[in-house]
């Protein structure tokens, strides 16, 4: 009874404050959430999972050691997938990093490497950025993830041990100076042995991502692969 009432209510408010598609603003019909299918369809897909040199992987060679790395779509400037990931980081839509996660992570299922990772880590932002932002995008879609991958998602081993400032208008070389040795873990223990999959939303210079990988590839026996949500070709 209660469920039909709440439909009836949903449903109701729905005439007079339809839900939007975020990408397109058109209503969204039941099964959808915050992105309509339509988008999610018009999303371009990369599809790197299915190919192990790849142009992420590729991104990493020379630099550390990787062992699958992929993003899940193409960023383009003015693309749908820009504008997704806009209100994912600066309009409060942490849902959106669910639902693209979401997606990603059904990507991710239809290939063995990625049914063998142990633990998904969100690359961990700075507290007080967290706390301006009110929660680390990268955490949403490691959560839609393994919604669908058989792993855990660990937010708290990995952590970011310094500030830094903003890398949008640095060098390659100053990103990578700029997040050298700023990610520190608490409990090694709980890594060592594990295959771990680092989740970013972008992959521009990969600086962050490798910084990442290279403190956890310190410990025994790990496994490190790579996953963003989009890539800038
Ligand atoms: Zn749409």
């Amino acid at each position: 009874m209660i469920k039909i009432l709440k439909t009836y209510i949903s449903d109701f408010l729905n005439l007079f404050f339809p839900v939007v598609c975020q990408s397109c603003g058109s209503p969204l019909v039941k099964q959808e959430n915050f992105i309509c299918t339509e988008c999610l369809y018009l999303l371009p897909k990369t599809n790197f999972h299915l190919i192990d040199n790849n142009p992420v992987s590729q991104v990493f060679w020379g630099r550390v050691n990787i062992e699958y790395a992929s993003s899940c779509y193409f960023f383009n400037k003015g693309g749908l997938l820009q504008k997704l990931i806009h209100k994912l980081k600066y309009k409060g839509m942490k849902e959106i990093g669910y639902e693209l996660g979401k997606q990603f992570g059904t990507e991710l299922s239809n290939v063995e490497w990625a049914k063998n990772i142990d633990i998904v880590i969100p690359v961990p932002i700075h507290p007080k950025r967290k706390k301006q932002r009110g929660y680390n995008q990268s955490d949403w879609i490691a959560k839609g993830i393994v919604e669908i991958l058989p792993a855990h998602v660990d937010y708290h081993n990995l952590y970011r041990a310094v500030e830094t400032q903003t890398q949008t208008k640095k060098t390659r070389f100053e990103r990578w100076e700029n997040v050298e040795n700023i990610f520190k873990i608490k409990s090694p223990q709980l890594f060592e042995g594990k295959h771990i999959l680092i989740v970013d939303d972008i992959l521009t210079t990969g600086a962050t991502l490798e910084a990442c990988a290279n403190e956890l590839l310190k410990l025994k026996n790990i496994k490190v692969s790579i996953a963003t949500l989009g890539f800038t070709a």
